[in-house]
């Protein structure tokens, strides 16, 4: 494996001194570009002040400004704001506060529906409620059972809707929890907003929470700040982490609304939400947080987002109807296609040879199985697309050919 040395913009720097264009953003975090000076600036400021501080019986500035600062900028409704570590957690902790919630009510419920190959983390509970397969068989007797609902490929939506409408009618169920618009790990599978407006109906009408798990949608990957926004909706709880920092450092946070805060608000202990995590609301990295805040705030990002947007839909026209390529697909500044091979899936055996191909030409492309996808930070310039798509081009040339 190759040492990187630092980070640029949209760039690995190896020891060797060579770019590679980071096409994934590190695995979906970094949002504006590696090392934002001005989040870089906050964290070095903020070391001078604080390390960790427990975040119990004392509060810190950090932490209140960004809670105050995510509630004003996500969806109207959710009014508080609970800190933890990863985007596992964060999910880890909307469902602990669902259960809770109908716990506490006296209602109790315990069903989690979920849809088909998503994906939210690899704990136990993240990874029960996320598709089985290889990655987790060995897990499986102590992962929890869920209701599974069908992905809505085109023109079978109802399908999703009627499922979870039956799910719901036992009464038992506490969550929908599901990645709005785009499902990540499970293939950058897409779908449109109308399905989630419409599950949030069902859901409303049955007294089911609805998780918006935006770990890896938030932060204008899609288009718009949250996905949720394009549905129209206000998520129960809104998971969010990857891009919180910009991608500079870990933190996540999950979002809820009075009800479901109120519902454990009492003097009651027995009702307190009893979740806590050692570097809860780390001051240095809400601080990143903030600076991240401050750059949605006063930088042009919506411009950068419908540029990036924009680039990738010109280069993906360029591949319709292209017999080498199938499922050519786009979500805001994320763009997906799937290579066409007899055996597709996640395990195909071309996804390692296509991240060899791409490293060699310094690229950060990781395919999942056959399907290869860009999602860059939001700085690429549209040369170092050029060079990740006439690259893509090539990849699937050597394929057809028996050279890959
Ligand atoms: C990455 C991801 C997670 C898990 O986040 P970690 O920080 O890796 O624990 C959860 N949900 C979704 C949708 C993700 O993409």
């Amino acid at each position: 494996m190759k040492r990187v040395a630092g980070t640029e913009g949209a760039h690995l720097i190896d020891e060797d001194g060579a770019r590679i264009l980071d096409a994934i953003s590190s695995w979906w975090v970094i949002t504006h570009g590696h090392r934002h000076p001005a989040i870089m600036e906050a964290i070095r400021r903020a070391s001078e002040t604080y390390d960790q501080i427990i975040f119990a019986e004392y509060t810190h500035a950090p932490a209140e400004e960004l809670a105050a600062g995510l509630i004003g900028i996500t969806p109207a409704g959710l009014k508080h704001v609970f800190y933890s570590d990863s985007g596992s957690t964060a999910v880890e902790v909307a469902l602990k506060m669902a259960l809770g919630f109908f716990h506490n009510i006296g209602a109790p419920r315990s069903r989690v529906c979920v849809l088909e190959h998503g994906y939210h983390g690899d704990t136990i509970g993240t990874m029960s409620a996320g598709e089985r397969g290889v990655f987790n068989a060995a897990y499986e007797p102590l992962l929890f059972a869920v209701d599974r609902l069908p992905f809505p490929e085109p023109g079978r939506e109802q399908q999703t809707l009627d499922t979870f409408a039956a799910s719901c009618a036992s009464g038992r169920v506490a969550a929908l929890l599901i990645e709005p618009l785009v499902l990540g790990a499970g293939g950058m599978k897409i779908y449109p907003p109308a399905v989630l407006t419409e599950l949030k109906r069902i859901a409303e009408r049955h007294g089911s929470l609805f998780i918006a798990d935006e770990v890896m949608t938030g932060w204008g990957r899609t288009g718009t700040r949250f996905a949720c926004e394009q549905a129209g909706l206000t998520p129960d709880i809104l998971c969010t982490s990857k891009g919180l920092t910009g991608g500079a450092l870990p933190l996540a946070a999950t979002l809820c609304t009075a009800d479901i805060f109120d519902a454990h608000f009492s003097a009651d202990r027995r009702r307190t939400f009893f979740h806590s995590s050692s570097y809860t609301a780390n001051p240095i990295a809400c601080a990143a947080a903030l600076a991240n805040l401050g750059i949605w705030a006063t930088e042009a990002v919506g411009t950068r987002i419908e540029a990036l947007a924009a680039k990738q839909r010109s280069r993906l026209r360029r591949f319709e109807g292209d017999p080498r390529f199938c499922n050519i697909r786009q979500a805001g500044t994320i763009a997906a296609l799937d290579l066409a091979v007899p055996v597709g899936g996640y395990l195909s055996e071309v996804g390692p040879r296509l991240r060899t191909f791409f490293r060699e030409r310094k690229l950060l492309i990781r395919p999942l199985g056959n399907v290869i996808y860009l999602m860059p930070p939001y700085c690429v310039t549209e040369a170092d697309l050029d060079r990740a798509y006439d690259a893509i081009d090539e990849a699937a040339s050597a394929f057809a050919a028996g050279r890959l």
